[in-house]
C-alpha cells in the first residue's frame, strides 16, 4: 500500500480509535489528516481557459495550501451563505449564528439537530426519495455553534495534545457545520460516522443524486489536496438546487469552486 494511502487510512482509524475512547459524541469528529500531509502545493496544469457551467470562462486557479491559519473568510455574512469558504485556512467569526435554525425533523429525517429553514424543504424531497428508493436516510450531525466546536476542540486538545487535535477535529469558525446548511447523513439513528457510509446503498444512493436537490459532498474520496480533509462520505452542504448543479457538473469539489468562482473572483 502506498505510504500516503496508509498513512490516511490510519488518521481515519485513530480518530475512530480516539473518539471511541473519548466519550464524545462520534457525531462531532472532522477527521482530518496531520498538518504535514496537507502542506504540498497542489500542481495544477493551466492549460487553455475553460468554460464554467455558469458561463464564465475562467482558468483554473491555483488553490492556497490548505494549512492552520485563521483569515476571515470574504463572505462571512449569513446572507452571503452559498458563497462562503470555510477550509482550514478561511474562518467566519463567533457571531455567525443563521437566525432561522428550525428542528431537522421539519424535514422528516430521524435526527436531534437543527438546520435553516431554507433548507429543510429541499431536505425533505431528498429524504422522502431516499425512503422511496428503499435507501433510507438519518442526519447524524447538522448545525453546530462556533462555542460547542471550540468546547470540543478544546477537550480534545486537553486530552490527546493540540497537534493531535487537528488531525480529527476542525477548529472554532472553520466548520461548515456552523452555517447551519451543512449534515452529516448516517443510514440510521444512532449509528456513528463512517467511511463504510460511502459503500452503503443510502450513502450510494446519496452520492448519485443529492446533487438534484441541492446538496454536494463536500470531501470526496481523493480529494484531500483539493478540499483539505480526507473522505468524507457523510458530510453534505446544501447550496440550492442551482448552484448544487453548476458545482456538480464542473467536476470541481465545491472548495475549488467557491475559490475560483466568488473567493478569488475580482
Ligand atoms: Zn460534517
Amino acid at each position: 500500500m502506498p505510504a500516503v494511502t496508509l498513512r490516511r487510512v490510519c488518521a481515519v482509524v485513530l480518530a475512530s480509535a480516539l473518539l471511541a475512547g473519548s466519550g464524545v459524541p462520534a457525531l462531532a469528529q472532522e477527521p482530518v489528516e496531520p498538518p504535514s500531509l496537507a502542506t504540498a502545493v497542489e500542481a495544477l496544469a493551466v492549460a487553455s481557459p475553460e468554460t464554467s457551467p455558469a458561463g464564465l470562462t475562467t482558468a483554473k486557479v491555483r488553490l492556497p495550501v490548505c494549512q492552520v491559519q485563521d483569515i476571515r473568510t470574504r463572505y462571512y455574512k449569513v446572507k452571503e451563505w452559498k458563497k462562503t469558504l470555510l477550509d482550514t485556512n478561511l474562518k467566519v467569526t463567533r457571531s455567525y449564528r443563521p437566525w432561522d435554525l428550525v428542528s431537522v425533523r421539519r424535514a422528516n429525517i430521524a435526527s436531534t439537530g437543527q438546520v435553516r429553514k431554507r433548507i429543510t424543504k429541499d431536505l425533505r424531497a431528498l429524504a422522502a426519495a431516499a425512503r422511496k428508493a428503499g435507501k433510507p436516510l438519518a442526519v447524524r450531525s447538522a448545525w453546530r455553534s462556533y462555542d460547542y466546536q471550540r468546547s470540543l476542540f478544546d477537550s480534545y486538545t486537553r486530552r490527546y495534545g493540540y497537534a493531535q487535535a487537528l488531525k480529527f477535529s476542525a477548529r472554532a469558525g472553520h466548520s461548515e457545520h456552523q452555517l447551519g446548511t451543512t449534515i452529516d447523513f448516517s443510514v440510521g439513528p444512532g449509528v456513528p460516522l463512517s467511511t463504510r457510509f460511502g459503500d452503503s446503498p443510502s450513502g450510494k444512493w446519496l452520492a448519485r443524486n443529492g446533487w438534484k436537490y441541492g446538496f454536494i459532498m463536500s470531501y470526496p474520496k481523493n480529494k484531500k489536496r483539493a478540499s483539505c480533509y480526507t473522505y468524507e462520505p457523510w458530510h453534505w452542504r446544501y447550496f440550492g438546487r442551482k448552484l448544487a448543479r453548476e458545482i456538480h457538473e464542473s467536476g470541481q469539489v465545491p472548495r475549488r469552486f467557491l475559490y475560483t468562482h466568488f473567493e478569488s473572483a475580482p
